[in-house]
C-alpha cells in the first residue's frame, strides 16, 4: 500500500517529515537514550557536512547502542576532521566527466544526471559530501543544459537521476523533466539512484507511481541500504510499491567498518531484501573522500566476505564487490 494521495493544499507526510528530521546530533542521541560521553569517540563540533537524519530513519535504531549500525552512518564523528593520505574531496573523479552542469558520463551508453544536491538523510561517507552542488546553476537552467547536451549524445540510452536524490524534486518538476527525457529518441531506459524508499518510505506515494508509470521509458530502481535493520515495514511497503511498476529493482550497499563489514550481516541484507523484490547489485568498496576514513574495509577482507557469502547464498543473492577507478570505463569487479 502506498501513502494516500494528498489533497493539493496540504503539505505531503514526506515533506512534513523531512522538515522534522533532525539536524542535531545531541537531539538524536537524546531521543536514543545516549549521552555523548558513551560515544566511542567526540562528535565532531561544526561538520562542513551538517548532520541530517529523518525520525522513520532514527526509529529503526536501537536505544541505548553507541555502536548502532545506523547510527554510526549518520552521526559526525571527530575522526572526520582527521586528515588521512589518499582521502580527498573528489575521489572518483566526477569533475572530470562533465557533459554539462550537473550531467556525467564516464560509460558508454548512459549519463547520470545531479538531478538535485538534496538528501533526506546525511550520511557521513558519501563521496559526493564536498562536491561542488552550489556553482551548478538554478535547477531549470542546468535540466535544460542537461537535455541539450543529450540531444547532442545520440549514442546515450540510458540516463540516471541521481544525486543527492533525485526523488527530493517535487512532482511536477520531477514529471517535467521525465517528460523532456521521453522526447529524447535515442532513450531506452530511465534509472533512479534513490535512497528514499528506505529512508523516507512516505515519498513513494500514489502520484509519484503514476509519474513513473506514465513515462514511456523502461524504468529501473536502484536503492541503497547498507544493513539489514534499514529495511523497517515502511520501507518494505514502499519497495513493493514499486516493483508493482514492473521494474527491476536493484540495491547498492557500500561496505562500512562498523556497519556491515561481517558475513551475517550482509546475508541477512539480502534475505531482506529479496523478501522486497530487491536484487542485490554493487558492494562498493569505500570511495576515500576526506572525512570518511574511518569506514575503509581493505579490499582483501572485502574478497572474503564476498567469498563466504557465495558458500551460504544463492548467486542471485551475492553483490558484485567492486570499486571506482577515475578514468575507467566501468566499475572494476574485484571478484
Ligand atoms: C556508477 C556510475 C554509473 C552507473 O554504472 P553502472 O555500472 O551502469 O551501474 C553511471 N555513470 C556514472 C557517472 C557513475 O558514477
Ligand atoms: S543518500 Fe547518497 S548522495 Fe545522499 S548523502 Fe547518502 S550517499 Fe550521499
Amino acid at each position: 500500500m502506498v501513502a494516500r494521495t494528498q489533497q493539493r493544499w496540504q503539505t505531503p507526510t514526506w515533506k512534513q517529515e523531512l522538515a522534522a528530521a533532525f539536524n542535531e546530533p545531541l537531539a538524536l542521541l537524546g531521543a536514543l537514550g545516549l549521552s555523548p560521553a558513551e560515544l566511542p569517540e567526540p562528535l565532531q563540533p561544526a561538520p562542513d557536512f551538517r548532520c541530517l537524519v529523518p525520525q522513520g530513519f532514527a526509529a529503526l535504531m536501537g536505544r541505548g547502542n553507541p555502536y548502532d549500525p545506523l547510527l554510526r552512518q549518520v552521526l559526525p564523528l571527530a575522526a572526520e576532521a582527521r586528515p588521512t593520505a589518499g582521502y580527498v574531496s573528489d575521489p572518483v573523479g566526477d569533475g572530470n566527466a562533465r557533459l554539462a552542469p550537473g550531467l556525467l558520463q564516464k560509460y558508454q551508453g548512459r549519463a547520470l544526471l545531479i538531478a538535485t544536491g538534496a538528501c533526506a538523510l546525511h550520511c557521513r561517507y558519501c563521496f559526493r559530501r564536498h562536491y561542488p552542488y552550489a556553482d551548478e546553476g538554478p535547477q531549470q537552467e542546468r535540466f535544460a543544459a542537461a537535455i541539450a547536451a543529450l540531444e547532442q549524445a545520440p549514442d546515450i540510452n540510458e540516463v540516471i537521476l541521481s544525486g543527492g536524490d533525485p526523488l527530493l524534486l517535487d512532482d511536477p518538476v520531477l514529471a517535467a523533466l521525465i517528460a523532456a527525457l521521453d522526447a529524447l529518441p535515442q532513450l531506452r531506459r530511465l534509472r533512479l539512484h534513490s535512497r528514499l524508499p528506505s529512508i523516507l518510505p512516505s515519498r513513494i506515494t500514489e502520484r509519484l507511481c503514476a509519474i513513473l508509470a506514465g513515462s514511456r521509458l523502461q524504468l529501473v530502481v536502484v536503492v541503497h541500504i547498507n544493513h539489514p535493520a534499514e529495511l523497517g515495514e515502511d520501507a518494505h511497503r514502499a519497495l513493493l510499491s514499486l516493483a508493482e511498476l514492473g521494474a527491476p529493482l536493484l540495491n547498492q550497499s557500500v561496505l562500512l567498518r562498523g556497519v556491515n563489514d561481517a558475513v551475517d550481516t550482509l546475508g541477512e541484507l539480502s534475505e531482506s531484501l529479496i523478501r522486497a523484490r530487491v536484487l542485490p547489485y554493487y558492494l562498493h568498496l569505500l570511495d576515500p573522500v576526506s572525512g570518511a576514513a574511518h569506514f575503509d574495509v581493505p579490499e582483501a577482507e572485502g574478497r572474503r566476505l564476498i567469498t563466504q557469502l557465495r558458500q551460504r547464498l544463492p548467486g542471485y543473492l551475492v553483490p558484485r564487490l567492486v570499486r571506482e577507478q577515475r578514468g575507467a570505463a566501468a566499475k572494476t569487479l574485484l571478484l
